[in-house]
């Protein structure tokens, strides 16, 4: 099958393989990492969730290159897509499953790219060092622990002042070495903030007031304008990759589940998406991030075909959730940004909201070439401009023209570059990898390619994570030598 055969459904396929593959590869590196133990006590079990990886991810690669010999036209491609399916369902549950069995193995420490990618994105905030954990749920958390504390021992909890908060954020395992994984922390983070400044409850009271919403609907409106509320603080520290990565994991379970619609506690994906797309005012920017919604909207179609067989059910289902998204969720998310801006918090003050699509490319082009992107100067164009502006000008005295040259040579200095964008440009070349693979013979259908794709993945990760350490080491050598200079 040539690139241009591929049909929405087996692009969607390849999307959640490749999801899966890379997630799967990060779990078996860590425990290549743990190893088997000073007493050699966690061989048996790091070599069992190893085997049990490896047999899943098997299953697949066959039924990937089971689809690589054929066309849609040919009448075994049904039945060669169902097998997909089925074994990437297995894949995804299986995956999940063992990923929580990682529980009975010792855990490692965060790494320190992950607390600077927070600091650099919620600066003061962050200032209360929340603490960062790895877990075995193929997701991120946030939670209270004074709260648990006092939950579950009321006499132990009683020690600690009545406004004493700690708030913890949980990481899954699997996507500790991944930077852009990370970002998915900037989401509970804002969770943590929303608790603080009190924002979705006032957006809830507000929205019930104003609407004259039934007092039974306001649980399931204060759990959907928390969503919201954490997805706009994080896009609006770090961009949109928080919600890329929420969406990263989406497609892990995708087999597995309906996706499409509003849940008790969490509005669509879809939704929330829209909410953040509406909020960053990706006009001319972003492309990376618009096409991506495009995708999801495909994928999310196919999900509930699949799930649905009935076309007038689906016809009715979308009609609710766009009614809901439209008259409910969206005005939510417009009281939770009114709010946010009357609050004027310090950390929604860095301004992320716009990226330089120019500015973005190059450093997709450095990775692309596997050097990191902590810095960025001005185009070489716009540096090549002020030269031939210099050369051109006529100086009075000598005094002149070596102050003009000390400012020309300013231009060139390279800025460290915000975490915002190194995380998107990092994303943007991780999209452009899995991109890559529509472009294969066959798309994950044997384990070199498999390999190979993941390899590619990780070295990303390798130099998105010393950007990010660079980026900090860079910022504070600048804060330094300004206040040496003051003094
Ligand atoms: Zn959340």
């Amino acid at each position: 099958m040539s690139p241009q055969d591929l049909t929405p459904e087996f692009k969607v396929a390849v999307r959640v393989g490749a999801e899966l593959f890379y997630r799967s590869a990060q779990v078996k590196k860590y425990l290549d990492r743990l190893g088997p133990g000073e007493s050699n006590q966690h061989r048996l079990l790091v070599k069992s969730f190893q085997l049990a990886l490896e047999d899943v991810e098997t299953a697949s690669i066959s039924s990937f290159e089971a689809l690589a010999d054929i066309t849609p036209e040919d009448p075994s491609w049904n039945q060669a897509i169902e097998t997909l399916h089925d074994n990437l369902r297995i894949f995804s549950r299986s995956f999940i499953d063992i990923h929580e069995l990682l529980a009975l193995l010792p855990r490692e420490s965060i790494r320190p790219e992950v607390l600077f990618a927070l600091e650099g994105c919620f600066p003061e905030f962050f200032e209360h060092q929340p603490p960062v954990v790895l877990g075995s749920i193929v997701n991120a958390f946030e939670f209270d622990f004074i709260d648990i504390l006092k939950d579950r021992l009321p006499d132990i909890g009683a020690i600690f002042p009545e406004d004493k908060r700690i708030y913890v954020l949980q990481l899954a395992i699997c996507d500790a070495d991944s930077p852009h994984a990370c970002a998915i922390l900037c989401h509970e983070l804002g969770h943590a903030m929303d608790v603080r400044h009190k924002i979705s409850v006032w957006a809830v009271e507000e929205f019930m007031s104003r609407f004259g919403v039934d007092e039974s609907l306001r649980p399931i409106l204060l759990y959907w304008c928390r969503e919201l509320c954490a997805d706009l603080i994080a896009s609006r520290v770090a961009g949109p990759v928080p919600i890329l990565t929420i969406l990263s994991i989406e497609y892990c379970i995708y087999p597995q589940y309906s996706i499409g619609m509003h849940s008790e506690t969490h509005p669509s994906t879809l939704a929330r998406l829209q909410v953040i797309e509406q909020d960053m005012d990706c006009s001319d920017d972003l492309s990376g991030f618009r096409a991506e919604i495009e995708f999801y909207k495909n994928a999310r179609r196919l999900n509930l075909e699949r799930i649905c067989t009935d076309p007038n059910i689906r016809k009715e289902t979308e009609n609710n959730h766009r009614v809901l998204t439209e008259l409910l969720i969206k005005q939510m998310a417009t009281l939770v940004c009114e709010r946010l801006s009357s609050l004027d918090l310090p950390d929604l003050k860095v301004p992320c909201r716009r990226f330089d699509q120019a500015s973005l490319d190059r450093c997709v082009e450095r990775l692309r070439r596997g050097t990191p992107v902590s810095s960025q100067g001005e185009s070489p164009e716009s540096l090549e401009e002020k030269v031939k502006q210099y050369r051109k000008r006529v100086f009075k005295s000598q005094e002149e023209r070596i102050e003009a040259f000390k400012n020309l040579c300013d231009e060139f200095a390279e800025k460290p570059l915000e975490v915002a964008k190194i995380l998107l440009s990092g994303y943007n070349y991780k999209l452009e990898v899995m991109n890559s693979l529509y472009e294969a013979e066959r798309p994950l259908g044997n384990k070199e390619s498999v390999t190979s794709f993941c390899d590619s993945l990780a070295t990303l990760d390798l130099l998105i994570g010393s950007s990010i350490v660079t980026t900090r080491v860079h910022k504070e050598m600048l804060r330094r030598l300004e206040k040496d200079q003051s003094t």
